[in-house]
């Protein structure tokens, strides 16, 4: 960040001083208190997803930067952790201990260049500095897009590049950035290798009524999905609903074989997969309504633009051979497994 953007405040420590003086020693011992108690809720919070970006690691930040989630009050998730490790990148930070150039001063600081970024003499001051930084009130956006429970990298890019701080290309690093939350809508699910098959079971031959799979709920028309497919495809059908006033109507979800067979017997070669193939024979693959069938409808670009983050993308294959807009899977179902059918 340069120097001017960085307004000269009162600072904290003065606020904080005056403000002590007319506490009561019992009411700032529960101040206190609760402050604690409030960042290990926060620390628990489940939320956020798991992000990657191309060659980006927090390394040696991993423990800064989760201080500096915890400063904020903001969850300490994989997916925000990244998204400071991509802001890093984004900023190209060299000074010590100081990853986002912050200017604020601090005891032991000294000065990295003629801007005013500063080096600082250890982790706990660059720590206590940015923290600062992010909470002088000139970075509203930065805060909501890193304490929001459900983490976009997108949306921190947005907000760092949109903001006075300087950054400025955080959201070309993003582009090379995914994002997963399996798992983490996932609550009273078994956890699943990564793959299939999973759980011992042969495709289409899975007992629907057991805890590996869950049924979903009328208003998405019903049907059977793996347990964590199902919950997360519900979670994103109820972001889907503030945006298009309707749930996800699933149309097809887990299929047994002897539904596969039926579909493959009465569809056109290669509109179905072979029968004992499919990835609906897994509970891994749903075919989705309410637009998102539509190529290229709004939603359908919603869908494109936001399922990832709920685990759900559309596979490339869908996109031509065959064309299915409809057809979604589940990521953490792929991996080192057969070619998805359709
Ligand atoms: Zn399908």
């Amino acid at each position: 960040m340069s120097e001017a953007s960085q307004p000269r405040r009162v600072p904290v420590w003065l606020v904080v001083v005056v403000a002590l003086a007319f506490i009561p020693a019992a009411t700032l011992a529960m101040s206190i208190g609760a402050l604690f108690g409030s960042m290990m809720n926060q620390q628990s919070t489940g939320g956020g997803g798991s992000v990657s970006c191309t060659g980006v690691t927090a390394g040696k930040y991993q423990n800064y930067y989760e201080s500096v989630l915890q400063g904020i009050s903001a969850p300490v998730t994989d997916g925000a952790v990244t998204g400071l490790a991509a802001w890093h990148r984004a900023e190209g930070g060299k000074a010590a201990w100081n990853p986002f150039n912050t200017t604020q001063d601090a005891q032991g600081a000294t000065t990295y260049n003629s801007v005013g970024v500063k080096n600082y003499p250890n982790e706990d001051t660059g720590v206590t500095a940015t923290v600062k930084t992010l909470l002088n009130g000139n970075y509203p956006q930065i805060l909501s897009a890193l304490r929001d429970n459900a983490f976009d990298i997108h949306s921190l890019a947005s907000a760092v590049d949109s903001s006075a701080w300087g950054t400025k290309h955080l959201s070309d690093v993003a582009k090379n950035c995914t994002t997963t939350q399996t798992g983490d809508f996932a609550q009273g699910c078994p956890t699943y290798p990564r793959g299939t098959p999973w759980g011992g079971h042969r495709n289409g031959q899975i007992p629907e009524a057991s805890p590996e799979m869950v049924e979903l709920p009328a208003g998405m028309h019903g049907g059977w999905l793996r347990c964590d497919a199902g919950k997360s495809l519900m979670a994103l059908s109820a972001q889907f609903k503030k945006k298009f006033g309707q749930d996800i109507s699933v149309t097809s979800g887990y299929r047994t074989v002897g539904e596969q067979r039926l579909l493959y017997a009465t569809k056109p070669p290669g509109a179905a997969a072979v029968p004992g193939r499919s990835n609906h024979g897994w509970g891994c693959a749903a075919d989705l309504g309410s637009g998102i069938s539509n190529f290229g409808s709004p939603q359908f670009q919603w869908m494109k633009q936001n399922a990832a983050k709920f685990g759900w993308v559309h596979p490339a294959w869908a996109e031509s051979h065959p064309f299915e807009p409809w057809h979604w899977e589940f990521q953490a179902c792929s991996g080192a497994t057969p070619a998805p059918g359709p």
